[in-house]
């Protein structure tokens, strides 16, 4: 992977709003008004009179479920790259979560387990947010609808128009009644079943390729009342099992927060045909045999209904390779790649395809061609969130299928797990490895001999 990936990398998660933004656009438009539409909307209210974002949904007035995001009901862990991103464009954000009753968990405070181990303290910069999803994504949309140029317009997209290959209108339903938004820009943030590859293909561009990669997941979360407040308990937990026994009832991932309202928020994953904890009983027992802040955590009685999730497939489109696509359309969050979501990185990418936004705005491209120079920048954060995820998700299918893998990527799991292993006991393998997981710093600075050295060293 090539040194400069990294530079690029590091640009995006430092990235700033700009001091003295140029106006571009009189209208720019967004479809879909979730947590990649919104970030979207923060960036474009720099460069647009006025940004309307099209959303399907009645969106609540305070935090709560909605209809086509069933995955709100789900565990949520914002990573620090994308608090940083939030609080730099949207300042504030953590305070008025704080304020709402979210909680923000230090090294000493936060416990990722591997097999039970506990990871060495990586210091501070690593700060998670405990908060639910609605939480969350209640206070980024109530910070960008507060922007005087922002707006919402209920209404469901249902193709785009374009004036000599620029994207010029979007055809929208709202209230049973077809209508039409001229726009100069539009973003689709619609999301894992977006339609835009669709509407593009029968306009005769080019359809972008979706690459898919098999990773059934099984979701069960369950909200608890949080009485226990023991000091020594953490309060954000983690836990990969990595050869679940018969005991674990088919828990590969586990995860505990704290969140607001006094309440733990905690869910357990299994792979395949695993679906474990879909009772309260059958939660509570099998929360019991975890460490201990899972048995605590479980043990308050339930604030809402268990939920479940699955997903078969992380998915990718590639839009940088493409020849013929509509100019001033671009797409954000996971409507370009949605991946297996236990390593919570898909608001923290959405925020970095938002910060792939502002650069490519700031950097005042020749708006009358297709936006292949966002998409490349864009594929540098979508590769590096896949390396992660699908990295894992095919060493797991490989040993299931008994798959012969070439030297090299045999070898780069062998560092692999060098690294995870020595952040068991090395502060500075775990800071390296934590910083890469929390999308902080690209996956290919794992590479470096030194840090390997050290890993094998620590392991010895
Ligand atoms: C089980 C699960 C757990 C997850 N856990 C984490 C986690 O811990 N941390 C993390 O960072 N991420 C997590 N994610 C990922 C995270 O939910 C998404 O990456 C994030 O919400 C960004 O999604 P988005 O805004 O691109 O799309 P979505 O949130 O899916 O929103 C798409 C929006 O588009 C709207 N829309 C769709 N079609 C139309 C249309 N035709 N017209 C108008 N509007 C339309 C929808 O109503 C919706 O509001 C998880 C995902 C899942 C499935």
């Amino acid at each position: 992977m090539p040194e400069s990936f990294i530079s690029d990398f590091d640009a995006l998660v430092q990235a700033r709003p700009p001091a003295q933004p140029l106006v571009l656009f009189e209208t720019a438009t967004v479809l879909g008004g979730s947590i990649a539409g919104l970030l979207a909307a923060r960036v474009l209210a720099d460069h647009a009179r006025q940004v309307v974002i099209l959303e399907r949904d009645e969106l609540p007035a305070r935090p709560g479920a909605r209809t086509s995001t069933p995955q709100d009901q789900q565990v949520h862990t914002l990573l620090p790259a994308g608090r940083l991103w939030l609080e730099r464009w949207l300042p504030g954000f953590t305070q008025e979560t704080l304020d709402a009753g979210a909680l923000l968990s230090g090294s000493e405070a936060t416990a990722t387990l591997l097999d039970g181990h506990r990871q060495a303290d990586a210091g501070a910069g690593f700060e998670l947010l405990g908060a639910s999803r609605h939480l969350i994504e209640a206070a980024i949309r109530a910070k960008v609808l507060a922007l005087p140029n922002v707006s919402v317009r209920h209404g469901r997209a249902t193709g785009l128009r374009y004036t000599d290959g620029v994207v010029s209108g979007i055809d929208y339903v709202a209230e049973g009644t077809s209508q039409m938004l001229r726009t100069d820009f539009a973003v689709d943030a619609m999301g894992r079943p977006s339609r835009l590859s669709d509407w593009v293909a029968a306009a005769d561009f080019d359809r972008p390729q979706l690459t898919r990669l098999e990773s059934p997941i099984n979701y069960t979360t369950a909200v608890f009342a949080r009485a226990d407040k023991a000091p020594d308990l953490p309060i954000t937990c983690a836990l990969s099992l990595f050869s679940p026994g018969h005991a674990n009832a088919g828990v590969s991932v586990a995860a505990a927060n704290a969140i607001e309202d006094d309440q733990w928020i905690v869910m357990l994953m299994g792979y395949d045909e695993a679906r474990p904890g879909r009772t309260a009983d059958e939660f509570r027992k099998i929360c019991a045999g975890l460490p201990s802040v899972f048995a605590t955590a479980a043990s308050g009685p339930l604030t809402r209904d268990i939920v479940t999730y699955h997903q078969a497939e992380s998915r990718r489109r590639d839009f940088a390779h493409l020849s013929h696509f509509p100019a001033r359309l671009v797409a954000v969050g996971d409507a370009v790649a949605s991946f297996n979501p236990i390593y919570g990185q898909g608001m923290s990418s959405a925020a970095l395809h938002a910060s792939c936004l502002s650069a490519y705005l700031i950097d005042e491209t020749d708006l009358s061609v297709p936006a292949i120079s966002f998409f490349e920048r864009q594929q540098v954060v979508v590769d590096a969130a896949w390396a992660i995820s699908a990295g894992g998700d095919s060493e797991r299918l490989d040993a299931a299928r008994g798959t012969d893998v070439p030297e090299q990527v045999a070898q780069q799991r062998w560092a692999l797990q060098q690294i995870m292993s020595a952040t068991l006991s090395d502060p500075s393998v775990a800071e390296a490895f934590n910083s890469v997981s929390y999308m902080l710093r690209h996956p290919a600075s794992l590479g470096d001999p030194r840090l390997i050295e050290r890993a094998l060293a620590a392991s010895n």
